[in-house]
């Protein structure tokens, strides 16, 4: 068998400890992996001068396959999310969030299996923005003044939503491929063409022209606010959905809240070359060290990363055991259980000894 290297970057806040109990698990699937831990984040700022340092990029470039834990973004402190940095640094264009129902968690619905890929470099993610009062923001109004005839009040403040005609092409030649390649047979594209026509509009033309090259897949499109209430009131209409990076970031929050919850929303940054895994959910900081919060997310995100490596059958394993847990309904963290302060829920590492044991027994 194989041996594969592969980063792991444990994160802050519960990201040691789901990234632990995400690592003991797919390593009982006798996958044979060399880890290659390195830290980041505002932890390693004092050591390395910056949150993300070169030598940890290197790593993932080298290896072209990492898996890691949450990093903590202050607010308001002037410094930029170190995991949007990451996406743009290795150009992680494409991430994909599958929202999957497993049998015993407890939600509204059930038989839910969308997934979501949301562009991630471009929109009003990219990062161009302009302070209230700054001399740039002035000028920029002014400009624009002049260029549209249109008044922007001169106490705005400002950010740029970009997107391109290469930037929509790939991550839609991404997702169809996707599709291809995981039975998947409808792609839906989301944007707010009727409105933002130069952005959105660009986006919905360039999808509609994309999908002419994949006739063996359906291709519609929805308008976000709609596809917003179509996932509420009908969601299994849906396969596989395509949106830029704000609305990615808003739905598929709404979509983990359908299958029961940060604690279960996988979720891989991927680029032509990279491959970076990670939980949808954050740092969740109150609960730190804790031994708390479901570490589940963190596992089904190792799911995705063993079939990226060619692991099919081990990764059908460890999804196997993850759903046998989760159906058990014993050995789960407090979110899924019933009632939220109930005592029998166990703890972060409690639920890699159950998966695990589920795979070595
Ligand atoms: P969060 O996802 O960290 O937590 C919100 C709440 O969701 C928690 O308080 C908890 O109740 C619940 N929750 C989250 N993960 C859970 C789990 N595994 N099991 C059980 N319950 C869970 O969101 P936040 O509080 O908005 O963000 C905290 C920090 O994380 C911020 O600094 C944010 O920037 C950062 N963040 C990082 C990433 C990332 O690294 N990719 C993603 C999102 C947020």
């Amino acid at each position: 068998m194989a041996r594969h290297t592969i980063t792991l970057i444990p994160g802050d806040g519960v990201g040691p400890e789901v990234s632990d109990a995400a690592r003991r698990a797919i390593d009982a699937t006798g996958v044979d992996i060399e880890w290659e831990v390195h830290d980041a984040g505002l932890g390693v700022v004092e050591r390395f001068g910056q949150p993300m340092p070169d030598h940890v990029l290197d790593s993932i470039r080298r290896n072209r396959v990492a898996i890691k834990g949450p990093l903590t973004t202050p607010v308001g402190k002037g410094i930029r999310s170190v995991n949007v940095a990451l996406r743009r640094e290795l150009d992680l264009y494409a991430l994909v969030r599958p929202c999957k129902w497993y049998p015993g968690v407890r939600s509204r619905y059930s038989d839910i299996d969308l997934v979501i890929v949301r562009e991630n470099t471009e929109d009003l993610y990219a990062g161009i923005e302009f302070a209230e009062g700054s001399d740039e923001a002035l000028q920029l109004i002014e400009s624009i003044s002049a260029l549209s005839g249109r008044d922007i009040r001169r106490d705005s403040g400002i950010s740029i939503k970009p997107i391109s005609v290469y930037g929509t092409q790939r991550v839609f030649h991404f997702a169809f491929r996707w599709a291809r390649e995981n039975g998947r047979s409808k792609v839906t594209a989301v944007h707010k063409a009727n409105i933002m026509k130069h952005t959105d509009g660009l986006w919905l033309r360039v999808a509609e022209s994309v999908a002419e090259e994949y006739p063996d897949i359906q291709f519609e499109d929805r308008i976000v606010d709609n596809m917003a209430m179509q996932l509420v009131q009908k969601p299994e209409l849906y396969d596989v959905m395509v949106m830029p990076n704000l609305y990615g970031d808003i739905l598929s929050d709404l979509g983990a809240g359908l299958v029961g919850g940060l604690g279960l929303a996988p979720g891989a940054n991927t680029g032509d070359e990279i491959a970076v895994f990670e939980a949808t959910h954050g740092s969740a900081p109150k609960y730190a060290g804790l031994n708390k919060t479901n570490p589940m997310a963190m596992m089904l995100s190792g799911v995705m990363m063993l079939r990226h490596i060619g692991e099919g059958e081990a990764a059908d394993r460890l999804e196997g055991a993850i759903a046998g847990v989760i159906a058990e309904g014993r050995r789960v963290t407090y979110d899924m259980k019933p009632d939220r302060d109930d005592p029998t829920a166990v703890g972060t590492s409690e639920v890699a000894d159950a998966v695990a044991e589920r795979l070595t027994s």
